[in-house]
Formats: structure tokens, C-alpha cells, sequence
């Protein structure tokens, strides 16, 4: 007989800590493109996960929401992310999310960075890795093992910008030069403005979490990557802030010649390097030397190219999970967007938001269950399930030539299996309960 499950929301108590039902709603908003392959997918696969490692005492109670495409086809609701979804995220507490739709240079503001700042989700947290058998563009991907921090509700991304010729444009720049002495700009008449603010408590709170997830993680070292050379407020600032939190809050202090500052971890006794690195140096030490990084804490911008810029490293955003997290309210969701070339056609490679999903259950305490979905993934990975994406990914690491055999998983020895959306979500299930498949 199948029991019949309640949902109840997750509650956030004072300290931030989760109070987590056996059975807890989760909100799930589809999403455009893409996002009508994946996102079912998910919902099967974790299921699936919660059911080996749970039976029936446990279960996700999957709680559909509207937002993006979805929303404005429905006739009651005209505006693409409702106010009556953003209640229910707050409500419900952890969700998670398919990728929305932006239209670039006209329409609504990016709908992602519209959830981020209303739920204050200030920390985008992006884990990147290398799956055994994945064939990448780089000689040692396996040397790749970071977790971005990036700040996700400040920085150029507040949308605080003005197009070219319009009168706050003018306002401002009439402000800026004749108020603030600001040297009259090259193009005054064709230029467009946008405002960059960062704050001191806005960065903190960010690089705070990265360097708690350092201690919990029993990670070496947080490293703040910024362009405070050039923007020497805003992102210096950044860099600044980084350093004395971690000096007053964790009790890191400098070393005789030595650059950047170190702590003891208190829960494993092992240190924790706090360093920081231009972003431009950053790009190109990630891709020399990976095996030399952590933890990334960074701002909005940066965090955005330097997550893409790993996940290439690793196979590309179709495994590439990610997570906006405040102080307790959380959305996990895929890093990629809609996809609009591939949607619809089942071909659509559902790990990354597979593994948004395995971030979300260790988030709630099922990590049992997150660490069934895992071995899933690795297991199928490994043996060969690939999307055209990994498909595709290792042909161009291997010269480009379309016409040949692929790849050979010289990695881990099997044969090569294509699979759609879907029977990456079947393979997935079946290596579930293969443990230790390849590491
Ligand atoms: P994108 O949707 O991430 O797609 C870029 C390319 O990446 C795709 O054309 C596809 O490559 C590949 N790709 C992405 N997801 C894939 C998956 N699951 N499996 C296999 N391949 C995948 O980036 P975009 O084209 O710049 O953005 C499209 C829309 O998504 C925009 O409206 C953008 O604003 C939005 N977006 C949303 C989010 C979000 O919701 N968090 C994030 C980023 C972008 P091929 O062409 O080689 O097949």
C-alpha cells in the first residue's frame, strides 16, 4: 500500500540553521528552453534517489511554481515572474529552478537576477569537478576541484544603467562633470551608463560563507579574485574587505614575507590559506595550474565568466551545478541557460541540473539520497552514457574530426553509449546502485 505523503514547508530558525520535515516541499519551476527536458528528468531521477535511500520514510514533495515562459502563457498571471511565486520560494525556503529565459537589449530584466535580489540569495555557489571518463579540452582535468563563490546581488548586475541619449544618461553625465569633475567622456553623445556599487557588508557576508565553507569542506585556501588594480574602490575594496573579515572574524594573520594570510581550521587543525588574485591572472593560473585553487570567493561579474571558463575545463556547463544561497532561503538551479537550439528535441544534457539537485539534498540533510544521485552520475558518466554535448565536447579535445568514431574511453575502457535527456536520466538511476563504479 503507498503511503500517502503530506508536504510541509522547511522552516529557517533564528540562526539560520534548517528545520527539515521528513517530507518537505520543494518548489520546482520548470523553466523556458531546455528547461521542459531537464527538469522532469530531475524530478524522476531524485525521486528515484530519495526512494533507495529513504524507502518510504522520506520524500521530496515537489511543489510546481510559475515563472518565465510558463507564466505568461498562463491567462491569470501577465508578468513572467509573479509575485505569488517569489511568496512561495520565501515561504517554502529551498527550491530549486530549470534555466529563464533574458531577452538581450530589450524586454524584462533577467527574471535569475530578479530571484536572486528579491530573496536576497547573496552567495551563487558553483562546485567544479571532473567526472572520471569525461573527456575535456585540458591534459589533467582531474586537477580541477573548485568551489566559485560568487556575490550575486551587487556589482553591475543591480541593473542600475541608463541607454545612450536618454535623459538620466544626460543628467548624469552633466552630474558627473560638472558636479564631480569627472574629465568629459571620449563619446558623451553615444554613450551609455551603468553604476557599479559594491559594499563592504554586501562583500563580507560572501566571502564569509566561502571561508565557513573552507572550514566545513576542510578546504586549503579561499582565494579572492578581483580587478582591484584597475577598479581599485569597488573591487579593491572587495579585496580589502576579504582580508580584514578574515583577520577579526576567523583570527587569520600574516606571515614574515609571506603574501596573503593563514588560519588554523578549527574543526580538522589543518590550515586554510586566504589569498587573493587579479581575475585576468586568475583566468590564466586556472587554466595552467589548477590543482593550486579552492575555494573562489569573487564578485558578481567575475564569478559569472570564471565559473563557464572552469566548467570548460571539466566538460563543459552541461555538468556544471550551482546553487544561490541567503542565510537559509535557497534556489538551487543548472548554470546554463535555455539552450533554445536543442530544446524540445530530448538531446539536452540533464547533469547539470542533476547535480543542482544533489547540492539541494545535502542542503537539507538527505545526503544519503545526494549520495546515491552521485554515484549515479559518475557510474554513467564513466560507462559511457553521454549526451551530443560530451559527445561533441570530446571530439573538438581531440582535433575536431566529425567523421571518425568518436571517442574511445581510454579513461575508463567502455564503449561509448549516446543517450537523449532521457536515458541520461535512465542510465543515471541504473548506476545508482553500483557503488565505488569508477571512484
Ligand atoms: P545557454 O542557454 O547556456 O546555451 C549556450 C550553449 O550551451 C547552448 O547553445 C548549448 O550548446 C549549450 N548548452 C547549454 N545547456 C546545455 C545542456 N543542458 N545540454 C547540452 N548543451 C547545453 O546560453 P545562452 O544561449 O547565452 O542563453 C540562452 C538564454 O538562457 C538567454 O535568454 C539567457 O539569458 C538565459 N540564461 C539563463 C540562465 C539561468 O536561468 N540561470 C543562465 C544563463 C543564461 P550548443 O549550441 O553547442 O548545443
Amino acid at each position: 500500500m503507498k503511503i500517502q505523503k503530506t508536504g510541509q514547508p522547511i522552516r529557517v530558525r533564528a540562526d539560520h540553521v534548517l528545520e527539515v520535515p521528513p517530507y518537505p516541499l520543494i518548489p520546482v519551476i520548470e523553466g523556458d528552453g531546455v528547461g521542459a527536458d531537464i527538469t522532469p528528468v530531475m524530478r524522476k531521477v531524485v525521486d528515484d534517489a530519495v526512494f533507495k535511500a529513504y524507502g518510504e520514510t522520506r520524500a521530496l514533495i515537489w511543489h510546481p511554481v510559475e515563472a518565465g515562459g510558463g507564466a505568461r502563457c498562463n491567462s491569470s498571471q501577465t508578468h513572467p515572474l509573479p509575485e505569488e511565486t517569489l511568496e512561495i520560494l520565501k515561504q517554502e525556503v529551498v527550491a530549486i529552478k530549470g534555466p529563464l529565459e533574458t531577452p538581450v537589449g530589450r524586454g524584462w530584466r533577467s527574471l535569475n537576477v530578479a530571484i536572486r535580489q528579491a530573496l536576497d540569495l547573496y552567495a551563487c555557489v558553483r562546485p567544479i569537478r571532473h567526472f572520471p571518463g569525461v573527456v575535456t579540452p585540458v591534459r589533467h582535468p582531474e586537477d580541477v576541484d573548485m568551489v566559485v563563490f560568487r556575490e550575486n546581488t551587487e556589482d553591475i548586475y543591480t541593473g542600475i544603467e541608463w541607454p545612450m541619449g536618454s535623459d538620466e544618461t544626460v543628467r548624469l553625465l552633466r552630474f558627473l562633470t560638472s558636479d564631480l569633475g569627472v574629465a568629459p567622456l571620449r563619446f558623451p553623445l553615444t554613450t551609455a551608463i551603468g553604476i557599479k556599487p559594491v559594499s563592504r557588508e554586501g562583500s563580507q557576508r560572501l566571502i564569509a560563507k566561502a571561508i565557513q565553507y573552507a572550514i566545513d569542506a576542510d578546504r586549503r585556501s579561499v582565494t579572492l579574485v578581483h580587478k582591484g588594480n584597475i577598479m581599485k574602490y569597488t573591487e579593491g575594496g572587495f579585496c580589502q574587505w576579504g582580508y580584514e573579515l578574515a583577520e577579526a572574524s576567523f583570527g587569520a594573520r600574516k606571515r614574515e614575507g609571506k603574501r596573503g594570510l593563514w588560519f588554523v581550521n578549527p574543526v580538522t587543525g589543518r590550515e586554510i590559506h586566504i589569498q587573493d588574485m587579479i581575475a585576468d591572472n586568475f583566468l590564466q593560473q586556472a587554466l595552467l595550474q589548477p590543482a593550486q585553487f579552492d575555494v573562489i570567493a569573487t564578485l558578481n561579474l567575475n564569478g559569472d565568466y570564471i565559473s563557464d571558463a572552469l566548467a570548460a575545463q571539466v566538460g563543459g556547463i552541461g555538468i556544471a551545478p550551482g546553487a544561490n544561497i541567503g542565510d537559509g532561503t535557497a534556489v538551487f538551479e543548472a548554470t546554463h541557460g535555455t539552450a533554445p537550439d536543442i530544446a524540445g528535441q530530448d538531446s539536452a544534457n540533464p547533469c547539470s541540473m542533476l547535480l543542482s539537485a544533489e547540492m539541494l539534498l545535502r542542503y537539507i540533510g538527505f545526503r544519503e539520497a545526494a549520495d546515491f544521485l552521485v554515484t549515479g552520475i559518475r557510474g554513467a558518466l564513466a560507462h559511457g552514457f553521454w549526451t551530443p554535448d560530451l559527445i561533441r565536447a570530446a571530439q573538438n579535445a581531440k582535433g575536431g574530426d566529425q567523421g571518425e568514431q568518436p571517442v574511445t574511453l581510454a579513461e575508463t575502457g567502455f564503449t561509448l553509449h549516446p543517450v537523449g535527456t532521457r536515458g541520461m536520466g535512465e542510465a543515471v538511476m541504473l548506476y545508482m546502485d553500483v557503488p565505488g563504479a569508477l571512484g
